[in-house]
């Protein structure tokens, strides 16, 4: 899934929780759990692997990243009875820090974090390597969506 969506979530599991241990356990684990849904990424994560669209991905991942940080700021912005707190904050960051990981084994391709990227991709491709992934745009359309939903629960 894309940044802005496991990063709604988490800041929701944060607020819910109030815990900061629970909150970047839970943020952590629904990584994991809402990357099994296909989600359209995985042609933008072979054209990475395999040098054929490595400028579309890199794009790719610093729009996302921005779009997180737009849509948690808004989210801010207009919710009056969250400040972030403590709780909020490790929600966010358990829920990112798959993701983030992974971004350290590519870029030095730190061979102690290989086991997390097999990790990672076991559940990112548990059921798109059986039934095939869906096109990006309505995984898109999907998260925003979903993203939209979500923001009644903050
Ligand atoms: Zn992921």
């Amino acid at each position: 899934m894309t940044l802005t969506t496991h990063a709604v979530i988490g800041a929701i599991i944060g607020g819910a929780t109030g815990n900061p241990y629970m909150a970047f356990s839970l943020g952590f684990v629904s990584h994991l759990l809402v990357d099994i849904i296909p989600h359209g990424d995985r042609e933008l994560y072979e054209g990475h692997k395999t040098k054929t669209a490595q400028k579309r991905a890199i794009a790719f991942v610093i729009m996302d990243a921005i779009a997180a940080l737009i849509v948690i700021s808004l989210m801010f912005s207009y919710s009056p009875d969250h400040t972030l707190s403590f709780a909020i904050a490790m929600g966010i960051i358990g829920s990112v820090l798959p993701d983030f990981i992974n971004g350290i084994y590519e870029a030095w391709d730190v061979k102690s974090l290989e086991w997390f990227n097999k990790f990672h991709f076991f559940f990112h491709n548990m059921v798109s390597d059986r039934s095939g992934d869906v096109p990006l745009r309505y995984g898109l359309l999907g998260q925003l969506v979903v993203i939209l939903f979500l923001q009644r629960f903050f």
